[in-house]
């Protein structure tokens, strides 16, 4: 028997038509490309998206195109998701921060017909056009006084402001299957080629239903978000949905995301909460250590992405009065997995005991399920020691990737790639990437757990602790340290505070200080450059 309640089929655009109608005097504030502050409301950006759908519709959009942005987040790139996904196509976010060749073969393989671009990447991106055939036109996210000349050929060049927005046209906005395609996202994959996630629209809904939830983001009216973890990574953590859906105040940081720039944000839009990766934070916290300014009204980070040091939990609570909040999730979960809000009786726990639990990555929300397994796929044990293979399903996590005949799945779970703990209460935490532990002997060592004792030490700005081949153990830990800028660091402290978290087993072998360490496109470090440069270092010496 079928319930009787009303068919009402989800479009994203739903949540943008809701926030326009109920909360259309909340603003979005966005620090323009071009500089200075631009604000509108949310019902200034509905008319705006939809005059943009318009026009898309009457160049010929198809449902199903894909549609690229490469861009910051602005409210022109929010507009852009809605326009696009909303008449049933694509919106493929591409991470400008990818190689070249990356991109190239990113846009081919989506087949891409027209690229949204903000000014930053617009010379980049014309010099190539001639590798990019699928590409049909060019829409540069700026207003005439700021348009480029180029000449492009065939494909047409289009200024956002004078082509899409404000022309005043309407549409129907059309009434789409839950499953249709919203969104497409490469994982930049540390091998082969980059792996489209194709979002639908069913799963952005319920991500950003879950995201607001009191153990989630715990997003409200009452809240001004500051939205620093991109567009063009990871769904933006699917705050661009979440936001408007409880009509938060938005705040987005455009190309800026310096120190001095996140804290005038936060101070003057009286931001209440704010998400992104550490080195975000470790940025902003360096720039307020040299300024003595404050976060006021500041009340939460959300730290995901890579894991939350020690150190910046204690920094933000002690200095700001500011609570962190460590957060894990993947591209391929859209791309919430699990968040850390403690349950009932973590207030009676001492210090050390909060601290310990707030550095995990925490429970699930419903809509996620998880498991750890063994090598032969057992499911092991959830006591917070035995670690395992991290699993995941639900209905906002990947079942295969775009273009791929196979599914992503085995017996219905995705492999995340990362290893884990889970404890009686249900907290995750992971151990490491599998393919970062560190095989020594029998023995596996963590290589987040060397990182993190490594962070803590004053005058660290980054650690990576590789696998370095050794004639007896096969691998050893080997710790690379960047220091702050303008600071050293003793060897001898950085032992002694190892020490003090790590087994005798578990101490690298040898430390040695770069002066870089590598990041991805991501913000995150890339260990690869670190293993082909350091690998024999332990037997050779170099
Ligand atoms: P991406 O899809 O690029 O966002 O990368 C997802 C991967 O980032 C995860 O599989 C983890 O390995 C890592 N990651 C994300 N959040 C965390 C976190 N809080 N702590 C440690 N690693 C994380």
């Amino acid at each position: 028997m079928l319930g009787l309640m009303q068919d009402a089929p989800i479009n994203l655009v739903s949540i943008l038509q809701h926030a326009g109608r109920w909360h259309g005097e909340q603003e979005v504030v966005t620090q323009r490309v071009e500089g200075g502050i631009h604000r509108q409301t949310y019902a200034e950006t509905l008319t705006r998206a939809t005059s943009l759908a318009a026009r898309l519709r009457d160049w010929g959009l198809r449902p199903g195109d894909r549609i690229a942005t490469m861009g910051w987040n602005t409210h022109r790139h929010l507009e852009c998701w809605y326009a696009v996904s909303g008449q049933g196509a694509v919106c493929h976010t591409l991470n400008p921060r990818l190689f070249v060749e990356q991109l190239n073969y990113i846009i081919n393989h989506a087949g891409d017909r027209m690229i949204f671009v903000d000014l930053s990447f617009v010379d980049a991106l014309i010099g190539r056009l001639d590798q990019l055939p699928t590409i049909e036109a060019v829409v540069v996210m700026t207003d005439r006084a700021n348009m480029p000349v180029y000449d492009t050929g065939s494909v047409a060049l289009l200024c956002y402001e004078d082509w899409a927005a404000d022309t005043g046209a309407s549409l129907e906005w059309p009434t789409l299957d839950d499953n249709t395609a919203s969104s497409l996202c490469y994982t930049s994959g540390t091998t082969g080629d980059p792996k489209g996630v194709l979002y639908s629209h069913r799963a952005n809904l319920l991500h950003a239903y879950a995201s607001c939830l009191p153990d989630v983001f715990n997003l409200s009216a009452r809240d001004t978000i500051l939205m620093i973890v991109p567009m063009f990574h990871a769904n933006s953590w699917g705050l661009a949905y979440a936001a408007p859906m409880v009509g938060a105040k938005l705040v987005l940081p455009g190309a800026d995301m310096s120190g001095a720039s996140v804290q005038r944000l936060i101070t003057q839009e009286s931001v209440t909460k704010a998400a992104g990766v550490p080195t975000v934070w470790n940025t902003l916290l360096d720039y307020l250590d040299e300024t003595d300014l404050g976060l006021h009204p500041l009340r939460e980070v959300v730290v995901g992405g890579a894991a939350l040091p020690a150190s910046m939990i204690s920094t933000f609570r002690d200095r700001y009065q500011v609570g962190t909040i460590h957060a894990w999730g993947m591209t391929e979960m859209t791309p919430i997995g699990t968040f850390n809000r403690p349950k009932a009786g973590f207030d009676v726990l001492d210090a050390e005991g909060q601290l310990h639990q707030r550095l995990k990555q925490g429970r699930v929300p419903f809509g996620v399920d998880m498991k750890i397994v063994d090598d032969q796929d057992d499911d092991v044990p959830c006591d917070g020691e035995t670690f395992g293979r991290l699993l995941v399903k639900g209905p906002w996590t990947i079942d295969r990737y775009y273009g791929d005949d196979a599914s992503a799945l085995a017996h219905g779970w995705f492999d995340t790639g990362d290893i884990a703990t889970i404890d009686s209460e249900g907290y995750m935490q992971i151990t490491d990437r599998a393919k970062d532990v560190v095989k020594s002997g029998g023995e596996w060592i963590s290589s987040v757990a060397v990182e993190n004792a490594a962070i803590g030490v004053p005058g660290v700005a980054l650690a990576a602790c590789i696998g370095a081949s050794h004639p007896k153990w096969g691998e050893r830990p080997l710790l690379l340290v960047q220091c702050r800028d303008g600071q050293s660091v003793a060897e001898s402290d950085l032992q002694k505070a190892l020490s003090a978290s790590l087994a005798k087993w578990q101490l690298p072998d040898a430390v040695v200080f770069v002066d870089e360490i590598p990041l991805t496109a991501a913000g995150k470090i890339d260990k690869k450059p670190l293993r082909e440069r350091y690998s024999s270092y332990l037997t050779s010496g170099q």
